[in-house]
């Protein structure tokens, strides 16, 4: 039969109906028209009635996916699932189920049904409270899209006025059209696209009258009917819809009983009750990306706004990094009792954070981001800053420190401490240049260097290779006793790495719109020269030295140019190694979240076996060896004594190779038997601590 939304049964009203409906209407508008509070009452709500809004405009609220640099999608973000569905797309299966089931005289009414309205009064009047909802579609839709949920009949009179407004301005089709766009499914779908695609892997057209049927009997209760968890509900459900569709005529006999075999046969067991969530894949990078999203362009425009965004994200590398750091926590973090750990991967050249594990198990329900968020202790990976800090005041490789003992007098107010620092092996190794120092990582020597250039010359170069924490201005923090994240460490050794500058790590790239215009391109973040390119070559040679033959040589990768520095904190509560590539700076941290002590774990144990077995698992491209160093280095001999240049009388000595421009060095003068003097240069020359760089600008000192 032909089956005509039109045409609805009629029924006739009984005495005692129409007897009811009168009453009940005088009740609630001409009562309130006729005493002052009720009209006061009515002007106040219809006062405080929201604009109806453009009913027209369908694609507010849709999916933001972020991808992977590569373009595969590994996140959305959105209210709920949502796929607008225009009006002649839904087939006239879901429609009439609606309508038949919702709201039967839909096309009689003007937005508010007075019989319904009238029984449910009566009924609520009964039952003492507010039972039954008598709500049009009409009614639905505008407390959907402009109240509250609250059960009040403030409420109740205000979604009435507003139907009856949306009735005035737009046709049945297009309230229609707006409602099974708007109205909630369950199992996160929102909107009748999202819930036939969600149920039944179909666009609405292709729904069955039995699939609509199941559909339009959920909007009832979305989540107590669904069919996923509660299938005998949801089929009871949906016969009373069926029903419904042969008593208003939508549906023939023969129709009913054939909807009825084919919902009997309905199998759900295959819906996997996840796929309605958004997607959140690598989810300590994806976070990470979302929050940067929404700082850039607002919440509202992130989870409504439709976007892609395109991330940094290296999808293998990720991967691999994930399942290092789980692996050798889990194989030798008992030993060492460390619990935790994180990585940061950045390319050099673009600043691209192309990785980032904020921790070993995301699943577990720790959501912390121990990559972005710990604050931890550096240890000696905040060592080179000072060094370079030095470099850059004329002081060079070959300049002696005195790993002896050094007092470090602190003003306190009124009072002053003394600050003894010692070396992690108990020994001193008397005068030793600074690239031995740093190498060794010697905290007395290094204490030494700070003194001699200031702690203010420390912070001052933090800040330049964008470590953004707060620092205390003390001496200890040229062994790292300031707190920093794995991500600002990463992005300070990059800098290195790229001669000096300095790149605003960054995960988003191209932000485009629903439109696919484009919002944003956000692939080159700002970027300054943090030092000079001959001093930041000067700090990358020094730090080659650590991991081929110094605390990091468990980081070593034959055939490939490391650059890095471990670092253990007091007690072993932190332990690190940060590296360098040509490509890529990896920074690897490891300790236990409640900052308790580590079983002796040092940072060129795990940490740099972990970095270098994550290193492994990356493509360098074709430079292996940092293009801006002497591909053959240059060889010196020094005496073992003075650690100057070897002389004619010197007896031990020992070589240095120097891949960036070596130090002006005099020759020994100790081992002769007659010392001669240079008047020039006098027998340790030591830069002026107070020349001022050129360039960049100065922080303020700080006063200790
Ligand atoms: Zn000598």
């Amino acid at each position: 039969m032909k089956r005509s939304k039109y045409t609805l049964r009629r029924r006739a009203l009984s005495f005692f109906r129409v007897f009811t409906v009168v009453i009940i209407l005088s009740v609630l508008f001409v009562g309130l028209g006729t005493t002052m509070t009720a009209r006061k009452i009515k002007r106040d709500i219809e006062q405080s009635l929201p604009p109806i809004r453009d009913l027209d405009h369908l694609e507010d609220k849709r999916i933001t996916r972020f991808l992977s640099s590569d373009g595969k999608l590994i996140a959305t973000l959105f209210k709920e699932n949502y796929k607008p569905v225009k009006f002649e797309d839904m087939g006239d299966n879901i429609k009439n189920a609606v309508v038949a089931i919702e709201d039967a005289r839909f096309y009689q009414h003007n937005g508010v049904d007075y019989r319904s309205v009238a029984r449910a009064a009566v009924q609520n009047a009964l039952a003492g409270r507010i039972q039954q909802g008598a709500s049009t579609i009409t009614m639905q839709l505008a407390r959907h899209l402009y109240l509250s949920d609250e059960q009040s009949y403030e409420r109740k009179i205000k979604e009435a006025l507003l139907a009856r407004k949306i009735e005035q301005e737009y046709g049945k089709d297009k309230i229609l059209e707006r409602y099974l766009n708007e109205v909630y499914f369950g199992a996160g779908s929102m909107g009748i696209g999202a819930a036939s695609s969600r149920y039944f892997k179909k666009t609405p057209d292709q729904l069955t009258v039995a699939q609509a049927a199941l559909l339009a009997g959920l909007i009832q209760s979305p989540t107590y009917l669904n069919p996923l968890t509660n299938h005998r509900g949801a089929r009871y459900r949906q016969i009373q819809v069926l029903t419904a569709l042969r008593d208003n005529d939508y549906i023939t006999g023969q129709e009913f009983r054939d909807s009825l075999d084919e919902a009997r046969q309905a199998d759900f067991d295959e819906l996997t009750p996840e796929a309605g969530r958004p997607l959140l894949k690598y989810p300590y990078f994806t976070t990470y990306s979302m929050k940067k999203a929404i700082d850039a362009f607002g919440e509202k425009k992130v989870y409504e706004g439709g976007l892609t965004i395109r991330t940094t994200l290296d999808l293998k590398a990720q991967k691999h990094m994930e399942s290092v750091l789980t692996e050798m926590l889990g194989r030798y973090g008992g030993s060492y009792g460390v619990n935790n750990g994180a990585a940061v991967l950045i390319e050099n050249k673009t600043g691209h954070i192309k990785a980032l594990v904020g921790g070993k198990n995301w699943r577990s329900g720790d959501r912390f981001n121990r990559a972005t968020q710990a604050l931890r202790q550096p240890g000696s990976t905040f060592k080179p800053l000072l060094y370079t800090a030095a470099l850059e005041r004329g002081y060079t490789q070959d300049t002696l420190l005195n790993d002896g003992e050094v007092k470090w007098v602190v003003k306190d107010g009124n009072k002053t401490k003394v600050w003894k620092p010692i070396n992690s092996d108990g020994r001193e190794k008397g005068k030793i240049p600074m690239r031995e120092a740093l190498r060794l990582s010697r905290n007395q020597a290094t204490v030494d260097l700070a003194q001699k250039v200031g702690v203010w010359s420390l912070l001052d170069m933090a800040e330049r290779t964008g470590i953004k924490s707060e620092l205390p201005r003390v001496p200890s923090l040229a062994l790292g006793t300031g707190e920093v994240t794995p991500l600002d460490m990463a992005t300070a050794y990059s800098c290195f790495a790229n001669q000096g500058t300095f790149h605003e790590p960054t995960v988003l790239t191209l932000v485009t719109d629903a439109e696919n215009q484009k919002l944003a391109d956000m692939s080159h973040g700002w970027s300054r020269q943090a030092t000079s390119p001959e001093v930041a070559e000067q700090t990358v040679d020094m730090m080659l030295r650590v991991a081929s033959r110094g605390t990091g040589a468990a980081a070593f990768i034959p055939g490939l140019q490391i650059a890095g520095k471990t670092g253990t904190t007091d007690s072993f509560k932190d332990a690190w190694f940060v590296g360098f590539t040509p490509r890529y700076t990896l920074a690897v941290w490891m300790g236990n979240d409640d900052n308790s002590p580590t079983r002796h774990l040092y940072g060129g144990d795990l940490p740099a076996r972990a970095w270098r077995k994550m290193m492994l698992g990356l493509p360098q491209g074709r430079q292996k060896t940092f293009d801006f160093l002497a591909t053959t280095p240059v060889k010196r001999v020094y005496c073992k004594k003075s650690h100057r240049l070897k002389g004619a009388d010197c007896k031990e000595t020992y070589a240095e190779t120097f891949r960036a421009p070596a130090p002006q060095t005099p020759k020994c003068t100790e081992c002769k038997s007659t010392k001669v003097f240079d008047v020039n240069i006098g027998e340790v020359e030591l830069p002026d601590p107070l020349q001022t760089r050129p360039d960049y600008p100065q922080a303020r000192p700080v006063i200790l």
